[in-house]
């Protein structure tokens, strides 16, 4: 792996591939600033290292050029962010975006127009990332959101840069991150896969069952188990489809000495609401007309005991229907632990969509050691994939 730390940027152009598709409200204001502060550090590296930055990124999905999704809209917050003053070129290939990025300052920085703009971009257009390459000297791809896409700019760009194609700090603690999970991992290690369904997560369970010790599974998968082992659910989130996968997942598990943890017992409702009625139920009787959700009170006991002994903890997919502050506490109570855990000296990621909007919401976000900035790319990353963007530069 090349990182910044072994480059000297004394007058070279680095092309920055970020990911700037941030959140815009209604009057074009960026509502989130997350993405642009994750790619500060490397862009600051580059900057004191004598070189100038070219940042290209995406932002939303235009069919064309559209100035609805152009990034000037997010100039001024970048410039707020970065605190130094910031170019903007209103296109990112061609004669004119290769003139004002030839002329860069070393210390200056510019940002380009939208690349998906050009249908090529997401295509992984060779011709396309041939142009992007003009921009710069050297190639950096700090989008671990959009990581596990072979598009121009995130892939196919690198082969123009054979020497000279680096991980951004970003990704670098990102993929630093998974590592740690998956292969370098002090034991015992935990898994922790909780969400809606078991249809989405069945590979990363393959996938973790090599890697892990102990799995807590959480959330609406839970149901899929409990029927599986003939329970009663009720209206409960059920995938009557994968109730024989489910046996076969607590067979494989056995068989490499992976113990799984499920709830004892669960909070039911009468109705999928907030204000329904609810009270703690034994998860393998759940009346008819009832539904799980939430984690009960003896299972987050018992969670917390296997969070509190594990020394690596990863976290996917909330406890409950977090959404509703009434069946929020298990997953409040989850995150709880985990931040316990972690100042013992565990490390624990959070990663893949939902599980990052609850340790945001609830407050635990300096409280973990890492929370990864990207949705599918850590999902597949998960999922044993190697990610398009990853490969292309260690090739
Ligand atoms: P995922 O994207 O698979 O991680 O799923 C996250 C979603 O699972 C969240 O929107 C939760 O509301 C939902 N969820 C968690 N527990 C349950 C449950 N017991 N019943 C229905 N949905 C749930």
């Amino acid at each position: 792996m090349k990182t910044l730390s072994q480059k000297d940027f004394t007058n070279k152009r680095a092309v920055i591939r970020v990911d700037f598709n941030v959140p815009l409200d209604e009057n074009f204001k960026v509502t989130d600033n997350t993405r642009i502060i994750a790619a500060k550090e490397t862009i600051e590296l580059v900057l004191k290292g004598g070189g100038s930055c070219v940042l290209i990124s995406h932002l939303g999905r235009p069919k064309g050029k559209d100035a609805q999704f152009s990034l000037s809209h997010i100039l001024e917050e970048v410039k707020q962010v970065l605190n130094v003053p910031v170019e903007f070129c209103d296109d990112c290939v061609g004669p004119e975006a290769e003139k004002v990025t030839g002329d860069l300052k070393p210390g200056s920085v510019i940002l380009m127009e939208n690349l998906r703009y050009y249908s090529e971009e997401t295509a992984g257009d060779i011709g396309f990332a041939a142009q992007l390459s003009k921009l710069g000297d050297c190639y950096i791809n700090d989008a671990f959101g959009t990581a596990h896409r072979a598009h121009a700019s995130t892939t196919i760009i690198a082969k123009f840069f054979k020497d000279e194609k680096y991980f951004g700090k970003l990704l670098e603690k990102e993929v630093t991150a998974i590592k740690k999970v998956m292969e370098t991992g002090e034991k015992p290690v935990l898994a922790i896969l909780g969400g809606a369904k078991v249809s989405s997560k069945i590979t990363i369970i393959e996938n973790m069952l090599d890697k892990i010790d102990h799995l807590i599974i959480g959330g609406g998968m839970v149901y899929t188990f409990v029927k599986a082992m003939g329970g009663s659910v009720g209206q409960s989130i059920c995938e009557d489809e994968f109730c024989d996968y489910a046996l076969e997942l607590i067979e494989k598990a056995k068989a490499k000495g992976v113990q799984i943890h499920l709830p004892t017992d669960v909070i039911i409702a009468d109705d999928f609401s907030n204000d329904a009625n609810k009270r703690p139920c034994d998860v393998y009787k759940i009346p008819e007309d009832w539904q799980g959700l939430d984690a009960g009170p003896e299972t987050l006991k018992q969670f917390e005991s296997v969070v509190l002994e594990s020394k690596t903890i990863l976290w996917n997919g909330p406890l409950g229907v977090f959404e509703f502050s009434s069946f929020a506490t298990g997953t409040i109570t989850l995150g709880e632990h985990i931040s316990k855990s972690t100042a013992n000296g565990a490390f624990s990621l959070v990663g893949g969509g939902d599980s990052v909007a609850a340790v945001k919401q609830f407050g635990f976000e300096s409280k973990m050691s890492y929370i990864s900035t990207g949705g599918g790319a850590m999902l597949e990353s998960l999922e044993g994939k190697t990610l398009p963007g990853i490969a292309a530069l260690m090739e």
